[in-house]
């Protein structure tokens, strides 16, 4: 089985001590640089994918591409699914060979978040999926979703703890500070928090926004028990920044194997980046 669920690899990095990078991807190319770049470091990785890349892409064209590179470098790779919000489509992707589940009901009441996550939990445990949720709001944006800065909310530790035993979830997002999108100036991570969170809640803990944090920052928070990482506008920046450098340099390019090697090379810089800080290196 070559596309896998996240529940080994994060429960490995939770006793080693390390955290497993989630990369939102959106084409082939981002694919082949994070699965690429994965094998030859022995990393373990989570490929990542919102609603709205699951319509981009094709579900079914998703997980093929996962599982045939998957099973060219000898690397197992969970796809996950990012973000989603409603059970239906969730069990529709975990029909096609999705292995890994992000239900977010985080926007909605706790009790109402408990009653969402909970169906789902039980519909993916039969599959041997596993499921994430979160509890507090990351402000910023992903895709269709926006979350304005003044409505963000930090996660409560005691709620947290009372949560995950609520729901049996597999791993919890939690909202400590970060935001989804780049920062304008380094966001401050509330670190007692995250201590206090650990302390009561005893699955892996998940940090969104990390695009644009700094090593430091990444670090601390693995060290704090992190143990994913979530990474996607710092790719989507190094592929479109370094597209639009090539293409203005020669604009007589029209050849998408020439033109798009200088974006892939940009994104494996972010990727190697992001596979030291989370420490995962020669894990897998
Ligand atoms: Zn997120």
């Amino acid at each position: 089985m070559y596309v896998i669920s996240t529940n080994q690899m994060l429960k490995q990095a939770q006793r080693g001590r390390y955290a497993v990078p989630a990369f939102n991807i959106h084409n082939l190319e981002t694919m082949q640089v994070v699965a690429e770049t994965a094998a030859r470091l022995r990393a373990p990785v989570i490929i990542a994918g919102t609603p709205g890349t699951f319509r981009h892409a094709g579900t079914a064209n998703l997980v093929a591409l996962a599982a045939a590179m998957a099973r060219h470098f000898h690397h197992p790779l969970a796809i996950h699914l990012d973000h989603h919000t409603d059970h239906e489509d969730i069990a529709q992707k975990v029909c096609q060979g999705v292995r890994s589940v992000m239900i977010d009901a985080s926007s909605l009441a706790y009790q109402l978040n408990v009653a969402i996550v909970k169906k789902v939990v039980a519909f993916c445990h039969c599959y041997d999926v596993s499921v994430e949720a979160e509890l507090g709001q990351l402000g910023g944006q992903e895709d269709d979703l926006y979350v304005d800065s003044g409505e963000a909310l930090y996660t409560s530790p005691s709620q947290a703890g009372d949560f995950a035993l609520a729901t049996g979830i597999d791993s919890l997002a939690v909202a400590i500070g970060t935001a989804h999108g780049m920062y304008a100036a380094a966001p401050a991570l509330d670190f007692g928090r995250l201590d206090a969170i650990r302390e009561r809640v005893s699955v892996p803990l998940v940090l969104h926004g990390a695009s644009g944090l700094s090593s430091e920052a990444i670090r601390k928070a693995v060290d704090s028990g992190i143990c994913k990482v979530n990474v996607a506008t710092e790719l989507k920046n190094a592929f479109s920044s370094s597209l639009k450098g090539y293409l203005q340099d020669n604009p007589q390019a029209t050849d998408p194997r020439d033109y798009l090697q200088p974006a892939k090379q940009a994104m494996t810089a972010v990727v190697e980046k992001v596979i030291a800080d989370c420490g995962c290196e020669g894990k897998a």
